[in-house]
This record gives structure tokens, sequence and C-alpha cells, in this order.
């Protein structure tokens, strides 16, 4: 419950607020106590969309209540335009960097900034125009296909909501069922598969066309074909943008530009998957582990569309 209740806080962030006003997501919002919604600063600046870099600087942050701190004194800079690889082991701190680049926590010491802009000087809302984010399980409403993805953007038109499927695609499975963009989605996306699901919350995020892509674990839910299938898609979404893909599952980042591998709350070592292995450190360790280790499982995803 408590993992579930986080993601709808973290989905929360992204929604329009006329749509929190539903009464699904009013239910929704009954459960969530945090995290608490962080208010502009006082002559707070638009974003422009990024063009050079996110940045860390000498940041520390840990949970209320923590005994350590999850980010040690981490300086990390993420160039623009680049896709990048968050990986590491499980609670080394990949989401909890994603989380602060969206601003849902804040540093206790240092700063995280865009093109040298402290994202706290900027408006929350031209932070979230500009960034979007896919997490490992989406919020899917009991609403229609096309008003699952609308919530993305604000007034997409349908024409901006048939692109978004294109790209994500899911477009030609959505054009498949009887109702189409109308067809209604079940309470909890159930009529959907797995990777359905994750297509579905993309077409939600790539809406808005998002200068930075954010992906926690996005796919690391899913069977091997359909992760692979997907992570492919994501790859081509990430032309023309800065995609942030943090994982635990190393087999979804061999074709990133970069690979950050997180341990402690430090960025132990970075390179590209080639460089990695053969700097034989953590990452090559990590990577044998996996790829001696994987067992396959349940292929649940027929839609794998090539336009
Ligand atoms: P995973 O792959 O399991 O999600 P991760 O590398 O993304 O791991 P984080 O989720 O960033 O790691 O968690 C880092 C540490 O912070 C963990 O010890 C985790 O238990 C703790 N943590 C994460 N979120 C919270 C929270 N909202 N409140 C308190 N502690 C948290």
């Amino acid at each position: 419950f408590w993992e579930v209740s986080y993601n709808i806080a973290h989905l929360m962030q992204f929604i329009p607020v006329a749509i929190q006003a539903a009464a699904a997501v009013r239910h929704m919002e009954e459960m969530l106590d945090e995290p608490t919604p962080i208010a502009d600063r006082p002559g707070a600046a638009e974003l422009p969309r990024i063009t050079d870099n996110i940045a860390f600087e000498r940041v520390t942050f840990g949970y209320e209540g923590a005994e350590r701190p999850v980010l040690d004194n981490l300086s990390l800079r993420l160039q623009a335009g680049k896709t990048i690889a968050i990986v590491g082991p499980s609670g080394s701190g990949k989401s909890t960097l994603l989380n602060l680049i969206l601003r849902l926590y804040q540093p206790d010491e240092g700063r995280v900034t865009v093109d040298g802009v402290d994202v706290r000087k900027v408006t929350m809302d031209s932070l979230r125009q500009s960034m979007a984010v896919v997490f490992q399980d989406n919020m899917l409403f009991n609403m229609t296909i096309r008003e699952n993805i609308r919530l993305g953007k604000e007034g997409a038109t349908d024409a901006e909501v048939v692109a978004a499927a294109k790209k994500a695609e899911i477009h030609r499975y959505i054009m498949s069922l009887p109702d189409k963009y109308d067809t209604q989605v079940g309470e909890r996306g159930d009529t959907l598969s797995g990777g359905q699901r994750q297509r579905l919350a993309i077409a939600r995020a790539i809406v808005r066309d998002p200068a930075v892509l954010l992906l926690d674990e996005a796919t690391s839910a899913l069977d091997q074909t359909t992760e692979a299938a997907i992570n492919k898609t994501l790859l081509k979404l990430a032309r023309g943008r800065t995609m942030i893909f943090s994982t635990h599952r190393l087999a979804s980042v061999v074709e990133m530009d970069e690979i950050i591998v997180i341990s402690n709350g430090q960025a132990i070592e970075r390179g590209s998957h080639k460089e990695l292995l053969a700097k034989d450190g953590v990452y090559r360790k990590l990577w044998d582990d996996q790829t001696h280790g994987r067992h396959g499982s349940r292929n649940d995803d027929d839609d794998d569309e090539e336009d």
C-alpha cells in the first residue's frame, strides 16, 4: 500500500488541477499523506527549455526520520540531449535522484540546477511543463483511453492524443478495439496487459512534448521481450530530448549514451556500457551477475508496432 500511494503521490503532481477534482482521484487523495506540494517562491521565474545540463551540486538529502542520508554530498552533471541511465542496487537512491530533479523533495544541502538555475527558483508549473515521468506502476483511471492520455496535457486536441499514442506505439492496438479511443479503461487498467498499460503511460507523458523525460523503473516489471520492445520505443522518443532512465535491470541500458552507477548515495562509475565493462568495476560485476542469472517470464506485449 505504501508503495502504491507513493506512486499516486508522484503522479498527482502531474495531473492538471481540474482533473484532480474528479471523484476517482479524490478518493486516491484521501489516501495520500505525502509528499506535501511545494509552493513557488515569491518572484519564481519560468524555466526556459533546457539546453545545457541538469546538475546536482554537493547535494545531501535524507528522508525525514531516516538515520543516514540517501544522497551524501553528491555532485553530478547530466548532459542535456543525452540518454542517461541511473543504475544501482535497490535502495541505492535512483528514485530519490529523480524526485529531486522533479522537486518532489528538496535537498537538505546543496542544490539541483537546470542550466545553472536552482530548481527551487522556478515555478512548479514551468518545471512540470518541461518534464514528464513514467513510473513502474502508473495510475490509469476509469475513463476512456483518450481521457487517460489527455491527463498529460490539459486541453490536448484529439490529434495530439493520437500523435502521442503513435509515438508510444500503441495507436494500432487502440484502433483494433471496437470503441477505439473511446474504449473505457477498467478501474485498474486491468483490461490491458502490463506492456499496454506502460505504453499508455508513455503516451500520457509524451503528449506534452517534454524536454526531459524521466523513467523510474518504467520497464523493470515487464517480461524481457516486452521490456526490450518498450525500451526500443523509448530510445526513439528520446531523440531531441534529455532522457533519464533509472533501473536496476542492466539489459535496458546497453544502448544509452551514458550510464551512471549509484551506490550509497554516490556516483561511483560512469561511462558507456562498453567503457564500463572494460573498466571491470562495480558495473561489470552487476552485469555479470544479471546476465548469468536471468530468468524468462510471461510475454504479455503483443503490441510491437513499427511505424
Ligand atoms: P529501488 O530500485 O528499490 O526503487 P532506489 O535505488 O530507487 O531503489 P530509492 O527509492 O531512492 O532507491 O530509496 C533510497 C532509500 O531511501 C531507501 O533506503 C528507501 O527505503 C528510502 N526511501 C525512499 N523513499 C522514501 C520515503 N518516501 N520515505 C522514507 N524513506 C524513503
